[in-house]
């Protein structure tokens, strides 16, 4: 759990403060009608810093697992304003000329700099590369494409399962290449050109929240062998890994409705994913004797993450939360998602 600072609009509006840590992972709401107490693995205050979000969430071990070959993936859940994009990656509005204060990156960043140091420490074994794609109206689209953007089909296969047909990945061997491929797609409007201004224009939009996000970094290693085993290194297989990390669309919009034409298909469509993902946490939760049919194929979200929630991979979820009395609702959906999820296990 994240619980981010009051801002300067909830401070001067005379917010109460109603969510606090209470240590070893309790937090504590408390308000009017509501008084409760809940325990997750990790709860960061207002006064946690960028970095020990990275190493007291487990973030790290999630790249070293991610190195050693298996599907990683954390995702960031909560109301938009809650601090989602701000965990994953720092404060926005930066540039390549104006970078953030290194202090105040995200995880990914973090996680792209631990990566890096180890692929120079190993030389060339280690081989990265990343693709980007965004849910946006229950429609595939990825962000590393020029041009307008287009759907993509989301295939199935035995050995794969769910994947994205023909979706474009890059490698990146520094952190300025992979730091301003992102910052390419979150905020600086690409030079002129109605079609890629129609790209950007679509881009920011995503800064309301209104789509989910998956940037996913793949992680190829060869095993290391001396000279003298080199007829032997067939036997020792490369190991395929990936970091997944989702900032997922704001969970208030789930209620949300009678807004009209093109916002309503929006809503509609956020509500479709994020209903089925809680669909899917919740089952998931379920004790495995009492288990139902898990119904990944209710959404392009779910499908997507099917492996993280319930199959093979390892995930985090960093819930973010405002402290705010008026986000007090919001707060304690976030929680009681938060617990279930905290419930769920994978088998990696
Ligand atoms: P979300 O992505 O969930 O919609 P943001 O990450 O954009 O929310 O955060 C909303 C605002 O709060 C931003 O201005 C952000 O800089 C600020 N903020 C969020 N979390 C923190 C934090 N831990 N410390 C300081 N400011 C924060
Ligand atoms: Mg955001």
């Amino acid at each position: 759990i994240r619980v981010r600072p009051l801002t300067c609009t909830e401070t001067r509006r005379g917010d109460q403060q109603v969510v606090h840590s209470l240590g070893d992972g309790a937090v504590h709401v408390s308000a009017a009608r509501h008084d409760a107490t809940f325990g997750f693995s990790a709860v960061f205050d207002a006064g946690a810093s960028q970095e020990a979000v990275f190493e007291g969430s487990g973030m790290r071990q999630l790249v070293e697992l991610a190195m050693n070959g298996f599907s990683c993936t954390v995702f960031a859940f909560g109301q938009t304003g809650s601090g989602k994009t701000y965990t994953l990656m720092g404060p926005l509005a930066q540039s390549e000329a104006q970078p953030a204060s290194p202090a105040l990156l995200g995880l990914m960043q973090r996680s792209f700099t631990c990566l890096l140091e180890q692929s120079r420490s190993r030389g060339s074994d280690l081989a990265l590369s990343a693709s980007y794609l965004e849910i946006y109206n229950e429609q595939v689209r990825d962000l590393l494409s020029p041009g307008p953007p287009c759907a993509l089909p989301l295939r199935w296969s035995k050995t794969r399962g769910f994947y994205v047909e023909n979706q474009l990945s890059v490698e990146f061997e520094s952190l300025e290449t992979i730091v301003s491929l992102l910052l390419q797609v979150q905020s600086i409007p690409p030079p002129a050109g109605s079609q890629r201004r129609r790209t950007s224009a679509h881009a920011l939009n995503r800064h309301s929240s209104r789509s989910h996000a998956l940037l996913t970094i793949h992680v190829r290693s060869r095993a290391h062998h001396p000279p003298t085993l080199v007829l032997q290194a067939s036997a020792c297989p490369s190991k395929q890994g990936t970091l997944c990390f989702v900032d997922l669309a704001g969970s208030e919009r789930v209620k949300e409705t009678g807004s009209s034409g093109e916002l309503s298909v929006e809503a509609n469509s956020i509500n479709r994913s994020l209903l089925a993902l809680g669909h899917c946490i919740s089952l998931l939760a379920k004790p495995r004797g009492k288990r139902t049919h898990i119904p990944y194929r209710d959404s392009k979200l779910t499908r997507l993450l099917a492996r993280s929630l319930g199959g093979s991979g390892i995930t985090l979820m960093v819930a973010c939360i405002s402290p705010s009395s008026r986000c007090l609702s919001e707060t304690l959906n976030t929680l009681h998602y938060a617990s279930r999820a905290r419930r769920v296990t994978t088998r990696p």
